[in-house]
């Protein structure tokens, strides 16, 4: 076994030429148009199977994301987890989800119409590298539920991990050819990705999400991206530290600050700043940090040095425009060649790069609020709205408090784990976070084009022979009015 990321090339994966994702989605279409036949209780007993494998097989799944990623063990057996929980939700949904539902057609007893979900065909998933074998395979679970195919296009630093799941995927029974993979630099794949595919699943930053939104537009197919945040948490003056505490520091730290969802803004009461503070500071101060197959470092790498360069960037922008640095601010070569040390910073501004765009490292900012109201205002105070975190002793007044935060995750007592493992709930970003959602029925049926069938059995639609028009137009009217009536329509 390689050790836990060093930096240097684990594997040289051949790169995808725009004929080779052709090729690839040919591939999956061919495949596609038989998995489409199976019915969806046959389609679900493969992942039934694959459930059993991808938790038997969890701990070389976490060493693959360690070695390729340098997150520590705690996240990469987390992530791990993703995939059997989406499988088990929908397992029990899809059936329900995706049965056709009968409803009533324009004529009452005479006329019927029926919504049926329809796979889009190959969905095009592009995956970043922060949950690679979480975003590469649970959001390719529903999709292929619903009798889809998959070409996935992992980032190049993180590809290994999908690729043994969709291993373990076609151990469990799913047909070969369906699930492809391409690798490549995004600008160099994605433009034929986006033309081959009839529906893109995107996660990754918001300058991209962009570029991707824009060519499904153009193609007129239907895309879902989820993108970066800037998220907050308010503390209310109520807080009981010791629950606070632990729940912070992972929100903020947990996978080196590399979660989509992770807390980069933190707004105390001011008349408990300085205990809160402190609390939070010794905490990030005495986090553990190393590279390990074991779950002794609390802190693993960042995915490579130029993401390193970029978090630093952000704390010495901060610290040249008059921020304070509470604890940590520096890169740790000494530990591995992407470590940066967890940081709290006082006194950032939105004037500053890591008070107003996407860090994602484990740097936050701390700040006071004197109102309810002004923390809710300076927590809503940004472009992003992706997560957001509220917590104190009176639930009914967090929830208050949750209520008025824009975004499309508002976790209470908890930083970011308790909305994420939701799968029921659909899970999305609202202003510039994203568009769409994945998990609940909505992460399903957006794999889906609906048809309405409709019935019509008997010859009653315009005037009967030998109706007078006028006649035919009045009980027309009539009619639309005793239905409303009789709440047929
Ligand atoms: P990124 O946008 O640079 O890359 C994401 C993926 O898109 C990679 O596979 C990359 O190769 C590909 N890509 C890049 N340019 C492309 C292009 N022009 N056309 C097609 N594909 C292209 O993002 P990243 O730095 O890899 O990931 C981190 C970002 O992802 C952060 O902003 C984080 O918040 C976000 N993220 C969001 C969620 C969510 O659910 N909202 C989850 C995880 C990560």
């Amino acid at each position: 076994m390689t050790e836990v990321y060093t930096g240097e090339a684990l594997v040289e994966l051949p790169q995808s030429t725009p004929a080779d994702i052709e090729e690839a989605f040919a591939r999956a279409r061919e495949a596609q148009r038989l998995w489409a036949q199976w019915p969806l209780a046959r389609r679900l007993e493969v992942f039934d199977r694959a459930h059993t494998l991808l938790v038997d097989n969890a701990h070389t799944t976490a060493d693959l994301l360690q070695a390729e990623s340098g997150k520590n063990r705690r996240m990469a057996i987390e992530e791990t987890c993703d995939p059997p929980m989406v499988i088990s939700h929908y397992l029990k949904r899809a059936p329900k989800v995706l049965a056709p539902t009968k409803r009533g057609g324009p004529i009452p007893f005479v006329s019927s119409s029926t919504e049926v979900h329809v796979p889009k065909g190959v969905v095009g998933i592009i995956a970043p590298w922060n949950f690679p074998f979480a975003t590469g395979l649970s959001d390719a679970i529903p999709a292929l539920m619903a009798g889809n195919g998959v070409v996935v296009k992992p980032d190049n630093k993180t590809a290994l991990s999908p690729l043994f799941g969709i291993r373990l995927l076609e151990e469990a029974g799913l047909p070969e050819g369906l699930f492809q993979v391409v690798c490549g630099e995004g600008p160099d794949v994605g433009p034929t990705l986006i033309d081959s595919a009839d529906y893109v699943m995107f996660t990754g930053s918001t300058a991209t999400g962009r570029v991707i939104g824009e060519r499904a537009g153009r193609n007129l197919i239907g895309c879902c991206l989820e993108l970066g945040g800037k998220n907050p948490m308010i503390v209310l003056d109520d807080v009981d530290v010791d629950e606070w505490l632990e729940g912070a520091a992972f929100g903020v730290f947990g996978n080196t600050g590399q979660i989509c969802m992770h807390i980069e803004r933190i707004y105390l009461p001011e008349a408990r700043y300085d205990e809160l503070r402190d609390a939070f500071v010794q905490r990030a101060a005495t986090m553990t940090m190393g590279a390990a197959y074991d779950f002794g470092p609390e802190l693993g790498s960042l995915v490579s040095p130029d993401h390193c360069e970029r978090v630093a960037s952000h704390v010495e922008d901060a610290v040249a425009k008059g921020a304070t640095v509470l604890t940590g601010g520096r890169a740790r070569p000494d530990v591995g060649p992407a470590f940066f040390e967890p940081t709290v910073l006082e006194g950032v501004t939105k004037e500053m790069l890591a008070g107003c765009t996407e860090t994602f490292g484990p740097v936050v900012a701390l700040h006071p609020y004197r109102s309810v109201d002004e923390a809710v205002r300076l927590a809503n105070d940004t472009d992003y709205g992706l997560n957001a975190s509220v917590w104190g002793t009176d639930l009914e007044r967090a929830e208050t408090v949750a209520a008025r935060i824009e975004s499309g995750n508002v976790n209470i007592n908890d930083a970011l784990a308790t909305a994420y493992a939701s799968k029921g709930t659909p899970s999305g970003g609202v202003k510039n976070s994203g568009v769409g959602a994945r998990h609940g029925d909505q992460g399903l049926l957006k794999y889906t084009d609906v048809k309405n069938v409709a019935v019509l059995r008997k010859q009653v639609l315009g005037a009967r022979p030998g109706q007078d028009y006028d006649a035919y137009v009045k009980q027309m009217l009539s009619s639309l009015k005793l239905m409303k009536r009789l709440r047929v329509r």
